[in-house]
């Protein structure tokens, strides 16, 4: 199955519990608008490139869509079409005011200069520029763009339209960004499988876990999980793994990473491959890098009790309906990185009105997002009867974007 049917595999399930009037799948699976443009520019050397760039806006019954962008060789509409569907579901399980898009451009960012890279980027901004907005829609950062991509979006956005800081969020701190943006979805996935673990009685502290991707969300929660008594066996990066039985000294990891670039040939750790790290024995398996990696092939091999999707997509229909069978929880990407849209939505409030939160104030808030929805889903998954936490996670979601369908009429 491609991403997007795999998306639309889960949003059955959650169909199915609500047993709702079919009409209605075809309305809320079907997107809104899909954007596809060529972005040619000029290259430091004189030579022309020529790049391919999506934005698919999925569905906007609860508030502008919103959603990140993605710079990556494998981007493709089917992907960034799933990604949009699934951040219609995010925002309305976590309960921002929002719908649901995503963009993305086929690149591979690290073969660009950072002057390519920003011509790139301001051209992908003027093609989509009437499109977006503040109470349009809102892109955000993903894999391979950060806050100084948004900086120019902001920026190219603004010359046409005057200064809005409101269209992007993800923006550094001293450029209208939010305190605690950065570490949000790594700290949002902490906090989601603190309630989980509690919730059976167990702990974060002393439980081990396992991390693939070590970018903005895999290392921030590495270090914050680590720093709640968390114990990291193993994690990786594009160029490989490293793994410690005993558990990893982040904050000294994280340095070798700032100096070095990757995790690879960290001192005391012993190497692993990517593929062997998703089967390490651990208490939590913690995907935060690329979606599909978890398949029929290692479904069945997968030695953890816990999956904490903290990457988008990484399981495929298959090794989800086998985790099911297996008994082995997966928390889904929709609820278990939902921190990072929560408080992109906490960015453009500040913005909106030109106000400043404290640090305290944002993390605060996120958590009080983050316990709710778990709250929310737990009732949920008890109200449903037997069912996964991901089939009970949609239906929720679904059910929401219903309501506000139904509410505002079809016209
Ligand atoms: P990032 O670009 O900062 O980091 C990605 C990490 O994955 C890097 O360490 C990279 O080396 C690693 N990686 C790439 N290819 C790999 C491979 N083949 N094997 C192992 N590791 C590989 O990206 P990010 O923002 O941390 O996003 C990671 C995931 O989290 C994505 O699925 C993204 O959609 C999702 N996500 C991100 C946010 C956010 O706020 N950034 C929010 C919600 C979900």
């Amino acid at each position: 199955m491609t991403p997007y049917q795999t998306t639309n595999y889960f949003l059955e399930q959650g169909f199915e519990i609500l047993k709702l009037d079919p009409r209605y799948k075809t309305l809320l699976v079907t997107p809104s608008r899909e954007l596809r443009v060529e972005l040619v520019i000029e290259n430091d050397d004189g030579s022309i490139g020529n790049y391919i760039g999506y934005r698919v806006q999925h569905d906007n019954s609860r508030g502008p869509f919103k959603g990140g962008l993605r710079y990556h060789p494998e981007v493709d509409i089917d992907e960034v079409r799933s990604l949009a569907s699934l951040m219609t579901w995010k925002t309305a399980l976590i309960g921002v005011p929002y719908g649901g898009a995503k963009g993305g451009i086929q690149v591979d960012p690290y073969k660009l200069s950072q002057r390519e890279l920003e011509r790139l980027t301001r051209r992908f901004t003027d093609q989509i520029a009437e499109f977006i907005g503040p109470e349009t829609d809102i892109p955000a950062p993903d894999m391979n763009t950060n806050g100084r991509v948004m900086s120019w979006i902001f920026d190219q956005y603004s010359r046409r339209y005057g200064f809005n800081p409101g269209v992007v969020t993800g923006k550094p701190v001293d450029l209208h960004g939010s305190l605690g943006r950065e570490a949000a979805t790594g700290r949002g996935c902490l906090f989601a499988i603190r309630e989980v673990l509690n919730a059976a009685g167990k702990n974060v502290s002393g439980s081990t876990f396992v991390v693939q991707g070590f970018g903005n969300v895999g290392s921030f929660f590495c270090r914050l999980a680590h720093e709640v008594g968390a114990k990291i066996t193993a994690v990786s990066d594009v160029r490989g793994g490293i793994q410690n039985t005993n558990g990893l000294d982040i904050p000294k990891l994280v340095e070798h990473v700032q100096k070095t670039g990757s995790v690879v040939e960290f001192p005391g750790s012993e190497p692993i491959s990517n593929a062997d790290l998703l089967t390490a024995p651990c208490d939590v398996l913690v995907p935060a890098a690329l979606g599909h990696v978890l398949t029929s092939d290692n479904a069945s091999k997968v030695n953890a009790k816990y999956i904490l999707e903290a990457a988008n997509g990484p399981c495929t229909a298959e090794a989800d309906d086998i985790f099911n069978q297996r008994g082995i929880v997966c928390i889904p990407d929709i609820f278990a990185n939902a921190g990072g849209v929560t408080v992109s939505y906490f960015e453009w409030v500040q913005n909106t009105q030109h106000l400043k939160w404290t640090e305290d104030e944002v993390n605060r808030r996120l958590e009080e997002h983050m316990v709710s929805a778990h709250k929310a889903l737990a009732k949920a998954m008890a109200s449903y009867g037997d069912c996964s936490m991901r089939a009970a996670a949609f239906a929720l979601a679904i059910q929401r974007v219903k309501e506000a369908t139904d509410m505002r009429g079809l016209g």
